[in-house]
């Protein structure tokens, strides 16, 4: 008996016979490691035309596989304990390495191919799992069959000559496998890296484990698990390439002013009434909502501080609009490559009341840095008295923002 047995339900058996020409499977069917059984769906068609299609009820394009023909294929089958049946259809799970993994321990594995539009739904209660070998629609199940069958069998023991080449493949892990070279060692200009011909196993396989994490990072980054590869041991500069291929950072900023008399009051670009005639003191108009929100930006980037840009001592910047500062400072983020995503700051003051100009500051800040009005959240809170902000000696804003790699 065969470690693995495939019983396929098909309307196209033939298909099949392609699986007796591919070396390595042809070989394990020859070997008795695996073995493949086509039921053909015309068999258990109906009536003398042996109909196995029908139109779709409601109407619609295309004919659709009836449900007993296949059920009578089904139970016609001999079923071992040990099985599992699978549907192919492009609505399954895509398919994954781990998959093949998974199926090779069974004894039976039952497939049922669908063709033209599909199947009746009924038929899918027959199986146990709906899979997909990718997210396109073929003719029928026949190649996503042929594929699953040809990826379990090369994982049965004695199927492929030298079983260690199953350990680094791609896909086996969460990696992709590092570039294989072979002689010569120079072809048409193209060298093969000198670590490889250096005999120091050691350094190669430092070198391979380094190319394999490159490799994914490049191409595929979706199979990364930032869990796992914090933990795997990687060399510092990988490492680096991987914070480079980041594609959310984010930021945050705090400022405070002083509340002084003879000062105005702005604050995301709107001019406040205080109750005690006071505003915010500083080189700038002092927008302590702007100036967050410009640490924010420049801080999710490690690119310093507002400071750093629009230094206090330079008369260019004196009673400055803000909302200009802002601009600049988004135009900056703009051109390294990243957008923001969202914005969300919390304004510290006792008074005056805030909640009636919330809504024109996020129109100005909506403007200024070209971002919808409800990505931005604006909130105000008093700070119960307490602290420099409670005893109105100024009036502090954080914020936090997120941003995205274009
Ligand atoms: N109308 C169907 C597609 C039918 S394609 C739909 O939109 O879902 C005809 C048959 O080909 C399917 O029943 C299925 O058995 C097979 N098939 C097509 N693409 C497939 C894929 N990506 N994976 C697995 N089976 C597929």
């Amino acid at each position: 008996m065969s470690n693995i047995c495939f019983d396929v339900i098909s309307l196209l058996p033939n298909s099949f016979e392609v699986l007796n020409d591919m070396g390595v499977i042809s070989r394990a069917i020859k070997k008795k490691l695996i073995s493949i059984n086509t039921y053909d769906l015309r068999d258990y068609g109906e009536g003398s035309y042996k109909q196995v299609d029908d139109v779709p009820y409601g109407g619609g394009s295309g004919m659709v596989l009836k449900p007993e023909p296949i059920y009578k294929a089904y139970e016609s089958i001999k079923k071992s304990k040990n099985k599992r049946t699978l549907l192919m259809s492009p609505q399954g799970q895509v398919i994954k390495q781990k998959d093949f993994v998974r199926w090779s321990s069974y004894d039976q594995l039952i497939i049922i191919c669908g063709q033209y539009e599909g199947f009746d739904e009924r038929v899918r209660k027959l199986a146990d799992e709906e899979v997909s070998i990718g997210d396109y629609v073929l003719t029928g199940g026949e190649i996503p069959a042929i594929t699953i069958i040809n990826g379990i069998s090369r994982l049965m023991p004695g199927t492929l000559g030298d079983p260690d080449s199953l350990k680094d493949e791609s896909h086996n892990s969460q990696y992709l496998e590092y570039p294989h070279y072979t002689r010569p060692s120079s072809f048409r200009g193209m060298n093969v890296p000198s670590i490889l011909l250096s005999g120091n196993h050691k350094e190669i396989k430092i070198w391979r484990n380094d190319e394999k994490i490159r490799r994914t990072l490049d191409r595929r980054q979706d199979l990364i698990c930032l869990e796992d590869f914090k933990k795997s041991p990687v060399s510092k500069r990988i490492n680096k390439e991987y914070n480079n291929l980041m594609r959310f950072r984010i930021g945050n900023g705090y400022d405070i002013h002083r509340l002084k008399k003879g000062r105005d009051l702005i604050i995301g670009g709107i001019k406040l009434e205080h109750p005690n005639n006071l505003g915010l003191d500083g080189h700038s108009d002092a927008d302590v909502l702007s100036h967050s929100i410009m640490d924010a930006l420049l801080g999710a980037l490690s690119l310093g501080d507002i400071g750093k840009y629009f230094p206090p001592t330079d008369e260019k910047w004196k009673d400055a609009d803000s909302l200009i500062l802002l601009s600049k400072v988004v135009e900056l983020i703009k051109n390294k490559g990243w957008f923001i995503n969202n914005i969300d700051s919390v304004i510290v003051a006792e008074r005056p009341k805030f909640l009636p100009h919330i809504d024109s500051m996020k129109d100005n800040i909506s403007r200024v840095i070209n971002l919808e009005k409800d990505l931005i959240g604006i909130k105000a809170t008093t700070n119960e008295t307490l602290g420099p902000e409670g005893r109105e000696e100024g009036i502090s804003c954080h914020s936090v923002v997120l941003l995205e790699k274009e």
